[in-house]
């Protein structure tokens, strides 16, 4: 319940896309009054984030997956598409996007994204039920110190919308508080010595990072670090604006992506659990010579049943097929032979997992073939140092000997920190220190949630009302959903964790909820009882419409048919539920429902019946 001094509050930390997705469900979801406060500490950054941020995402760095994948809900699939043809405003856009028709297989620039993502938190906000109010401010989250049932968050150069003047330190009090905090980034240790050089660019997605690329000679030597998504962003920005020197992507793998068919639709396929044996004494590395010939067989299986899938996409169609499976393949692996796997391999099912637009990799292929001007260099980059006439010197490792590249621009890649024992953040290392939080056990990539998103400390449970939405929670989507590469912490991930986090927090605040649903309510909901399946089907359109007048309407209907079921229960001599737990117990059905992954967002709309009116609300 909420505290009686002030206004109910949730704090989210973080407005990239997580955070604004959390926000927009909260406004949304929300029948009480409530305020919403959406923490951000870099002013470029709201509703954007490193991806999609205009100053670092030039016009032709478009969304690795199609338009057709980028609506920020999963219930309405075509939401961005509609956006982007319908209601986007395109006066600033360049004479080569200014006319496109965006279509479901299509590419589109992810700097538009932003627009999108602030016009849809602002209807949200516009229609959220009375006292449900959006804050947006400004500031960095420090430190968060956790009570039972509320939080305090130490904010630094706090700047609320009020006009204020800033406050260097601030506390603010929540009731709860959701991180969205997103991508850590990974120091380049390699490149300690040449951090400030001028031909060294740290941060690709960056306006004076880009500013280097885009003022580089055209006949300079490059070199990129890395050989996958950013790789390819910075290697295609060089290339459109005529690049005629060389290249060198480096990466550790070699690996390249794998570009989609112009026609590509998502699609989930059935496919059995992969045959590994019984023998769980047998040791991981049986066991993943075991998993590749299961691989192997399904991929075979999929070209032969399916063969409308493009050779490109097979592997995306079995890791996705596999994700059920995975978590009680993965509980046979030990934790330190599952680390020292995923830092293996994990380049590789990164590609296997996902492909990319062919407007990213056709320039780029159509470069590397022989004589051309990009070379992939396969090793580890040992050293960067300063070279002759401001040059740099990198220094390759691998096989037997050191090579070297002179190079008069080197790139860093995108790399992000997995280990949140050694991101770069004084939250996280502050929330580590206090043991409200703990890195994820299993991976060590991210950070132990329970089933909700909860955050959870190193004994096992929450220290308070604090719950994590996005990439601190890659390491639990890959051990609990089975969900791998870029989908542990991509869009994917986060249209789930929002619904989900969203509703669970408001279980907790609203006084609707005040009754926790026990057993037998639990049972009676998923039950075939056909008041509480219309009830849930109900709850389901509440949470997916976007307008409160419809929410409200529904509402009065979910009620009606909640007063029918505790009828039926009492006519029927059982025992009859609190009001609250069993609008409680339907809200946890919905939102089951809400995330259901075994399907594709159009599948889970029409299987939701949200598809019959053309647009929800
Ligand atoms: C270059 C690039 C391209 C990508 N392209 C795609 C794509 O096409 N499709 C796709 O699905 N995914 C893509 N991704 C993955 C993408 O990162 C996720 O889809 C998503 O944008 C992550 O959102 P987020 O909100 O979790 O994190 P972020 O975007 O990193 O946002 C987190 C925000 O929290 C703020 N923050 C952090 N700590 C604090 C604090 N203590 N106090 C206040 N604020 C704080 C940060 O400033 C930041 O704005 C891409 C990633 C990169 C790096």
């Amino acid at each position: 319940m909420g505290n009686t001094d002030r206004p109910r509050r949730v704090v989210i930390v973080g407005s990239g896309l997580a955070g604004t997705a959390t926000a927009v469900r909260l406004l949304r979801f929300a029948r009480e009054p409530v305020q919403v406060v959406l923490l951000e500490r870099r002013a470029e950054y709201r509703h954007a984030g490193v991806a999609y941020h205009r100053a670092g995402n030039p016009w032709h760095h478009v969304f690795n997956i199609q338009a057709g994948r980028m609506s920020m809900c999963r219930e309405d699939v075509d939401d961005f598409m509609l956006w982007a043809n319908d209601e986007a405003d395109r006066t600033d856009w360049p004479p080569e996007w200014r006319d496109v028709m965006f279509t479901e297989s299509g590419p589109a620039p992810r700097c538009v994204y932003p627009d999108y993502l602030a016009a849809r938190l602002a209807q949200a906000a516009h229609d959220a039920a009375p006292g449900v109010e959006l804050i947006e401010a400004d500031g960095d989250a420090i430190d968060i110190h956790a009570h039972s049932h509320h939080v305090r968050v130490v904010v630094e150069s706090l700047c609320l919308p009020s006009g204020a003047p800033a406050l260097d330190r601030a506390v603010l009090d929540a009731d709860h508080v959701v991180l969205a905090t997103g991508l850590e980034t990974r120091s380049p240790g390699f490149a300690a010595e040449v951090l400030d050089h001028p031909a060294f660019v740290r941060h690709p997605y960056s306006q004076p990072g880009l500013r280097r690329l885009q003022g580089v000679r055209t006949d300079a030597t490059v070199v990129v670090i890395g050989s996958l998504l950013s790789a390819y962003d910075v290697a295609g920005l060089l290339l459109r604006r005529g690049h005629t020197g060389t290249i060198h992507l480096v990466s550790r793998s070699g690996l390249a992506l794998r570009p989609y068919p112009p026609d590509h639709q998502h699609r989930v396929l059935s496919l059995p659990p992969p045959d590994l044996g019984a023998d769980t004494d047998a040791g991981a590395d049986d066991l993943l010579r075991r998993l590749r010939q299961a691989w192997d067989a399904a991929c075979r299986r999929v070209a032969a049943e399916f063969p409308d899938v493009a050779p490109a996409v097979v592997s995306e169609r079995v890791a996705k097929a596999w994700e059920p499976y995975l978590p009680a393949i993965l509980e046979r692996i030990p934790s330190a032979e599952l680390r020292a796997l995923l830092d293996r391999y994990g380049s590789l099912i990164a590609t296997l997992r996902i492909g990319a637009m062919a407007h990213i990799t056709d320039p780029v292929h159509a470069a590397m073939g022989e004589g051309g001007r990009i070379v992939r260099s396969v090793g580890r980059v040992e050293e960067i140092r300063r070279g002759r006439a401001g040059m740099l010197v990198v220094c390759i490792g691998g096989g037997s000997s050191l090579r070297t590249i002179e190079a008069d621009l080197v790139v860093s890649n995108f790399a992000r920190e997995s280990d949140y024992e050694r991101v770069d953040s004084v939250l996280w290392a502050n929330l580590l220190a206090n043991k409200i939080a703990c890195a994820h056990r299993r991976t060590g990539r991210g950070i132990e949630v329970d089933a909700q998103g909860r955050v959870v400390g190193p004994a096992g449970s929450a220290c308070g009302p604090i719950w994590a939405v996005g990439s601190p929670r890659e390491g639990d989507e890959l051990v609990r959903h089975g969900r791998t590469g870029a989908f542990t912490f991509n869009l994917a991930a986060i249209k789930n964790h929002s619904v989900a986090v969203a509703a669970t927090v408001l279980r907790h605040l609203e006084s609707c909820y005040d009754d926790e649903p026990d057993e037998r309510t639990r049972a009676l909901v998923d039950s075939s009882m056909t008041e509480l399946r219309h009830a849930v089907m109900l709850e389901v359109r509440r949470m997916a419409a976007r307008q409160y007048h419809e929410r409200h309407s529904l509402s009065e209907e979910i009620e009606g048919s909640l007063q029918a079921v505790r009828a039926i229960v009492t006519n029927g001599g059982g025992v009859v539920p609190a009001e609250s737990a069993l609008r409680s117990a339907v809200n946890v059905a919905a939102t089951t429902k809400l995330t259901d992954l075994s399907v594709t967002p159009r599948e889970l709309r029409a299987l939701l019946g949200l598809h019959q009116n053309g647009r929800i609300g």
